[in-house]
């Protein structure tokens, strides 16, 4: 498959040098050439398909030739060796439970894609990477796991500092081998910020072959398409009109939703369920499109004032503002709204989500209303432990840690403190 930057000014290239450099030289964001439907019989036979199976299927054309097939078998095998199960709450409202992985939020799945691609790349060790990446809490714990002791391939981590979850901070800080954590004084948004700086100084470039494994990365974003086939196939038998409410931050996986939609996935419509930070939200309303800075909410993995992955899906609707606003509704909701949601579910359904997931199941609330035939899957993007103190507050109950909680609570934090961008230059031409 050939990729395109969105900016239009840089070369096509292939997935690898697309995964290699994260962001074309016009730093635009790449984006496949064409998606071709999976043909009618793949959707069939969903039932008798296996997770890795369908996986396989449905990224290969994305990254082909440059992965074999036995490559990529193998590469789908390892990174899916978990559950993904559809918990139906009532005939209205399901929840895909996407925190089975190693880190326990939905973003272990492209870490562990993406790390076996750019191990896969670099076994002749020629193509050595620095990964370089900004978290405002769960990326950096799934790409510390999933980036652990792949040859060739350095993690820096940049996170703000007293901004991220406890168990966040441990996941990330405590690995070490090729991984190292920058605890940096500032807002999520003052990571990004130096990380994009970084990709753009020559004197870093030149010497080091930085690449980001935010959800920019071809290798990190598709491999979520996955997740809406694996929730069709639990649900397909007893539902027909299947909309998912995601919630969203940098629109990394409501945009892999709509890539598997393209792939020929009847999925009726999306919610983009988002907290306070509701850029999309307003775009939706007005036609608008005004970045904001990001304010801290609950719900701490969509704290994002201007998503990344938004000009991919205008690229996959054409920029045509009716029809994205056909496929796509928006809602946005306060941390008090969150809190009540958490409560509601937990006395409801005697079910404990998460902060996102939360935000998720009001989503489709709101969309049921004026579409009350629908069967509403929200996203269940992060275990509820990883945000216990918000989650234990509410609900007044003691949730039990799962073991990979347990795993890390107890190991010591090594983070290197920076205060601005000089830090993150030194480190990375003096250290890397
Ligand atoms: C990253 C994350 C999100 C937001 O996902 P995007 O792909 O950035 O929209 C939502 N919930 C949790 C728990 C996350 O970690």
């Amino acid at each position: 498959m050939e990729y395109y930057s969105l900016n239009r000014k840089a070369p096509k290239t292939n997935f690898e040098n697309a995964v290699i450099k994260g962001l074309a030289p016009d730093k635009g964001l790449y984006f496949p050439e064409e998606i071709t439907p999976l043909p009618a019989s793949f959707f069939e036979d969903i039932d008798n398909k296996s997770y890795p199976e369908i996986a396989f299927e449905a990224i290969k054309q994305f990254v082909s030739p440059e992965i074999s097939e036995d490559t990529l078998k193998t590469i789908v095998e390892e990174t899916l060796s978990f559950d993904f199960p559809v918990v139906q709450l009532d005939d209205s409202i399901s929840t895909l439970e996407l925190f089975h992985g190693p880190t326990m939020a939905f973003k272990d799945v492209g870490a562990r894609f993406m790390a076996r691609c750019l191990g896969h790349f670099n076994k002749n060790n020629t193509k050595e990477v620095t990964v370089l990446v900004a978290t405002s809490g769960d990326t950096g714990g799934a790409v510390a796991n999933g980036f652990l002791g792949v040859k060739g391939v350095k993690v820096v981590i940049l996170y703000p500092s007293g901004k991220v979850s406890d168990i966040q901070e441990k996941q990330l800080t405590t690995l070490g081998q090729n991984i190292t954590a920058l605890e940096v004084d500032g807002v999520f948004d003052d990571c990004q910020d130096m990380v994009k700086q970084a990709f753009l100084d020559e004197t870093i470039t030149s010497k080091i072959q930085l690449t980001s494994a935010n959800s920019i990365n071809v290798a990190r974003w598709l491999p979520q398409l996955f997740y809406f086939m694996f929730a069709y196939k639990q649900l397909h038998k007893k539902h027909d009109e299947i909309v998912f409410s995601i919630p969203s931050g940098n629109f990394g996986n409501i945009c892999a939703g709509m890539v598997a939609q393209q792939l020929g996935l009847p999925i009726k419509h999306f919610i983009a369920s988002n907290n306070a930070n509701n850029v999309v939200t307003e775009y939706l309303q007005t036609a608008q499109y005004n970045p904001k800075p990001s304010v801290a909410t609950i719900s701490n993995a969509m704290d994002v004032g201007n998503p990344s992955n938004f000009v991919r899906i205008q690229e996959i609707y054409n920029n045509d503002f009716k029809r994205l606003q056909a496929n796509l509704s928006s809602f946005s909701y306060t941390d008090e709204q969150t809190k009540a949601a958490l409560l509601e579910i937990y006395k409801t359904y005697n079910y404990v989500a998460d902060p996102h997931g939360a935000v998720g199941y009001l989503g489709c609330k709101a969309y049921l209303k004026t579409n009350p035939n629908a069967h509403c899957v929200f996203l269940e993007t992060a275990h509820p432990t990883k945000f216990l103190d918000v989650v234990e507050n509410v609900i007044k109950t003691k949730v039990e840690l799962p073991s990979q909680i347990e795993a890390v609570m107890d190991k010591e934090k090594v983070a290197l403190q920076i205060s601005d961008y000089n830090g993150l230059k030194g480190f990375l031409l003096n250290t890397i």
